[in-house]
């Protein structure tokens, strides 16, 4: 993907983020998009195949996007359902962990190289959409398009991808040396077209 397309996507979903927020209702403390909700506890089989990814499955050819997202879907079965239950910890720990190797490998090697990383591996398109600076460090408002772990999923009414919250708190903590704390705080499992995270980093001595 290149710079030109990477431009095209992000101003594409921006508008799209703009139309969706316009119809944002909270649920019982949840924030919730417009597409309609599914009562299930969980994602099943059927919803995890033929995904739709405009943008990053542009040069794929066939359906050759759609198969590897679904590949990489089916692997997250190795995890009983019981224990996907505790997604939150066990997927966020591994976040963690791959998103620090990245960096100590030397596969990443600086901040700016994250965003091409996540389009190569079609990890996702990262948009870094806001960056403020707070009293104790710097609050960050990423936004992903066309994630791996959830773009064309139902809303079941509760953001899911903590594989990949748990991979921001991984790169950003190894890059500054600071604690991270980072939360889904919109998906497409509870209703929108696209992935929010709500970051901060915070100077030592301050958490
Ligand atoms: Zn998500």
């Amino acid at each position: 993907m290149n710079d030109e397309e990477m431009k095209k996507a992000v101003e594409h979903y921006r508008l799209l983020i703009e139309e969706e927020l316009e119809q944002e209702k909270t649920v019982n403390g949840q924030r919730m998009g417009p597409r309609k909700f599914v009562k299930k506890m969980n994602i099943d089989l059927t919803d995890i195949i033929h995904p739709k990814r405009p943008f990053l499955g542009k040069k794929a050819t066939d359906e050759l996007d759609t198969l590897y997202v679904t590949t990489f879907r089916i692997g997250s079965s190795k995890n009983p359902v019981s224990l996907t239950k505790a997604g939150y910890g066990t997927d966020m720990v591994g976040g963690i962990e791959l998103g620090t190797n990245l960096v100590k490998s030397g596969l990443i090697k600086s901040v700016e190289d994250i965003v091409p990383f996540l389009a190569k591996y079609k990890i996702g398109i990262l948009d870094i959409f806001k960056e403020e600076k707070i009293e104790d460090g710097k609050r960050l408002d990423l936004r992903v398009y066309e994630c791996i772990e959830c773009c064309g999923l139902p809303n079941i009414g509760k953001p899911t991808c903590y594989f990949e919250t748990g991979m921001i708190i991984g790169l950003l903590g190894e890059f500054t040396d600071k604690k991270v704390f980072a939360e889904e705080v919109r998906c497409w499992t509870s209703g929108y077209s696209f992935c929010q995270f709500n970051v901060e980093i915070k100077e030592p001595g301050n958490e």
